[in-house]
């Protein structure tokens, strides 16, 4: 992949290539990488680098999207959690360490194709936090509020297609704000659950979640046969960060190159001020 003074990516080196070098469920790098100049280089294939190189293919702009993982195939959670990298831990002492659930997994479409889907749009409160909860160790307060993030919150909702009734929940920042499907079909334990709510008068409704609820652009509704969570979803019902939810690279032309395997370790930023993405 080439980029050099045409472009304000720099160059990727180092790339593995050969067959023994690339780990499971990878794909071979592309022949024509080197001839390659790109615009974007977006790095991680998960919910926000998928969404990230398909709108900026669609805007007419050549995309890198460097993924460190796997196609997860038919690796299980555990295995790609194996593969993924410890999040920071504090222990019992107050010391931080590599040692935490990562909550989340290397592969091509990142969490998403083990998340539960749940799809809560954020309370106005979350924005503004720190005035109810103080700063702590990191400022919690967002640079934007509510109203700022509303129509991408909706333009992603329609994306990954998000079940529910908005309108239902007394919380919801926006109650009329509609999701793009009715709820999914109440699980037995959900029932169970609605039922002990109304006897308690708590107000119970439906989480929304990204999951098709029914036929959904190309995507099979619900039929509740596996659990969402830490599970591919068999049926395609689940919205994740690959098609048909977010094109794949082939969909929008030639405009995503996708390298897979490709872990970026390092962004050096050289006087002039070009990037360098450097695979181990
Ligand atoms: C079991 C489980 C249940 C969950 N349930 C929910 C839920 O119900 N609702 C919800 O909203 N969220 C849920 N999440 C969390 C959700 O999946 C993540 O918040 C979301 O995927 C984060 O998106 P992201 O783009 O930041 O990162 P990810 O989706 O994790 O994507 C990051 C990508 O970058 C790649 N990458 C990382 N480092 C490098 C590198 N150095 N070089 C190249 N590539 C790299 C990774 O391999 C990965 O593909 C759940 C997660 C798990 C694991």
């Amino acid at each position: 992949m080439s980029a050099g003074p045409e472009s304000p990516l720099g160059t990727l080196v180092n790339a593995p290539r050969t067959a023994a070098r690339r780990p499971f469920g990878c794909d071979p790098v592309p022949d024509d990488l080197d001839d390659r100049v790109f615009d974007v280089c977006v790095i991680g294939s998960g919910a926000a680098g998928a969404i990230t190189a398909a709108a900026c293919a669609a805007a007419g702009l050549d995309v890198a999207v460097l993924e460190r993982g796997p196609h997860p195939g038919a690796a299980s959670f555990d295995e790609l959690v194996e593969l993924s990298e410890p999040a920071y831990a504090r222990d019992a002492k107050g010391c931080w360490s590599l040692t935490g659930y990562p909550w989340t997994t290397c592969n091509v479409g990142g969490g998403t194709v083990f998340y539960g889907a749940a799809a809560f749009r954020y309370r106005r409160v979350d924005f503004a936090a720190g005035g109810h909860f103080g700063d702590g160790d990191l400022p919690v307060d967002w640079p934007y509020d509510y109203a700022a993030l509303a129509p991408y919150y909706a333009e992603v909702e329609s994306l990954v297609g998000v079940s529910g009734d908005a309108a239902a929940d007394p919380t919801h920042p926006d109650p009329s704000s509609a999701l793009p499907m009715p709820p999914v079909e109440t699980s037995p334990g959900g029932a169970r659950l609605l039922k002990a709510a109304a006897e308690l008068a708590l107000h119970a409704f439906p989480t929304p979640l990204a999951i098709a609820s029914q036929g959904y652009r190309g995507r099979s509704g619900c039929v509740a046969d596996t659990p969402c969570m830490e599970t591919a979803c068999p049926h395609g019902a689940k919205g994740v960060a690959e098609p048909p939810c977010v094109p794949t690279p082939g969909a929008v032309g030639n405009a995503i190159a996708r390298i897979t395997g490709a872990r970026v370790h390092q962004l050096p930023m050289t006087p002039a001020r070009v990037w360098e993405a450097m695979q181990a």
